[in-house]
């Protein structure tokens, strides 16, 4: 594990994060199609994003969203949608670099302080990319952020299978065995019945010192 750290450390280079490490990051992460451009958009109240980024565009890896940044009254934070979870059909290669890319951020950077991993509640199933991302975690071997894991897509679930899928999440983390998944939270979403929006909200407002 200690050599694999070494390794993450000596490949990070993500060319899109904003250097100062000073504005609390939140991040998003969630195998595609699990509902994580609704939700984030339900949060904001909005359709669209618009990156902050340098150099937007550039890396399909990351992409860093000032929020509050017009409002002085209200705690500004920087939320960082991770793409590309799942790599059933990519190359070994891009894989590898996927998997350096947002290790090193785990590792090293500063001010992010809650990673919200978006499991479809409609699938009630973990899959392996979602693994992967919990071990990259456990290797950062950092304790001073959050792992909230947010089943997505609520309304589409009966209360009894959420409970089903959020037993099964549970014991999964309880597996995994890292500090952050023992102490992950989990709770449940729906962008379109607003389910969870507060709990969302509140999260956040703890995290980045609201
Ligand atoms: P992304 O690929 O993770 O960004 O997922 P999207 O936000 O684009 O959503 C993927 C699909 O799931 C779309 O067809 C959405 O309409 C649907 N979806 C997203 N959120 C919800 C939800 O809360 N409830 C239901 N029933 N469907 C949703």
């Amino acid at each position: 594990v200690t050599k694999r750290v070494a390794l993450l450390r000596k490949v990070w280079d993500l060319p899109n994060a904003p250097e100062d490490e000073v504005c609390p990051e939140v991040v998003f992460a969630g195998r595609s199609n699990v509902g994580k451009s609704s939700l984030v958009n339900m949060l904001l109240n909005r359709t669209a994003l618009a990156p902050t980024s340098a150099r937007p565009g550039k890396t399909k890896t990351m992409d860093f969203f000032d929020v509050n940044s017009g409002h002085p009254a209200l705690p500004r934070f920087r939320l960082v949608d991770v793409p590309g979870l799942g790599f059933a059909r990519v190359s070994r290669d891009l894989r590898d670099r996927w998997i350096g890319l947002i290790g090193g951020y785990f590792v090293q950077r500063k001010s992010l302080k809650i990673v919200f991993h978006l499991l479809d509640a409609g699938l009630c199933e973990i899959m392996p990319a979602d693994r992967e991302l919990w071990r990259l975690l456990a290797q950062a071997k950092r304790t001073d952020y959050e792992l909230c894991v947010v089943l997505t897509k609520a309304d589409n679930t009966i209360p009894s299978q959420l409970q089903r899928f959020a037993k099964i999440v549970r014991e999964a983390l309880r597996q995994e065995g890292s500090e952050l998944a023992l102490h992950a939270t989990i709770f449940a979403c729906s962008s379109k019945s607003k389910l969870g929006k507060d709990t969302l909200w509140r999260k956040i407002w703890s995290a980045v010192g609201g």
